[in-house]
């Protein structure tokens, strides 16, 4: 089979299971946005993913992203930045990203805040949260992410638009589950009380082995990779 042709299937078929998802926990798949995360293949499976209408893509390390956009500069395609963003590298990516969902400290905050002043535009991003604690993972402790919103810095540029967070590796199914609920609850409880200017409606989470479990825990956008580009001989 072409590839174009097995991505299209593909595509197909997670689609197919986010809106089975969002169903059945009564919610409306347009509420799902679907992000193709483009770092396991090349340009010609992204652009066999574009035709097949993804036009949201995530990359993880920012270099193979500003590599990627300019590749691909031809498309009509909005970048998410998923992964650790390094702050020598704020100036270089955020003019090719519509996301920084990855937003994982204060100072990588604030320095997103200056570099977006300097563009003159707003840089909407999301808080990265560890939820499963562990130490590898980049992201906000949930208390200490609780203390830097209930202690602001004034920030002018930056617009936060939720949270996001990746489940621990190999714990299974319900633990993922548990995850995502904690992201979802720890997102109701500092709405309570949010500074103006914060939003959280966004909540990413979800891969390919979990992105149904997602959406049941009030996911928002999903993150999908592997399932998109699986099935390709060469
Ligand atoms: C790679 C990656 C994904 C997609 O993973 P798959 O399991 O291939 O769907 C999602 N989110 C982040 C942060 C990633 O690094």
């Amino acid at each position: 089979m072409e590839i174009a042709e097995r991505i299209a299937e593909n595509v197909a078929c997670v689609r197919g299971r986010i809106a089975a998802a969002a169903s059945a926990s009564g919610r409306s798949p347009e509420g799902i946005a679907l992000v193709a995360v483009t770092k396991y293949v090349g340009p010609e499976e992204i652009r066999a993913v574009v035709a097949a209408g993804c036009t949201l893509l995530g990359e993880s390390r920012p270099q193979q992203l500003w590599d990627r956009a300019a590749a691909l500069a031809d498309l009509p395609v909005r970048w998410h930045l998923i992964g650790h963003l390094q702050r020598n590298k704020v100036r270089r990516t955020l003019p090719l990203v519509e996301m920084v969902q990855s937003a994982d400290s204060p100072r990588l905050i604030a320095a997103i805040d200056e570099a977006a002043g300097e563009l003159g535009r707003a840089a909407p991003i999301l808080l990265e949260v560890n939820v499963s604690g562990e130490d590898a993972k980049h992201g906000f402790a949930p208390d200490e992410l609780m203390r830097y919103l209930g202690n602001l810095p004034g920030l002018r540029n930056v617009e936060v638009r939720g949270l996001m967070c990746m489940a621990g590796l190999g714990g299974g199914a319900e633990a993922a589950r548990r995850e995502f609920a904690s992201l979802r609850e720890l997102r109701d409880r500092l709405r309570k009380d949010c500074p103006p200017g914060v939003q959280l409606d966004e909540l990413s989470m979800g891969m390919s082995g979990d992105y149904e479990i997602a959406i049941r825990e009030g996911a928002t956008m999903v993150r999908v990779g592997s399932a998109l580009f699986e099935g390709l001989t060469e």
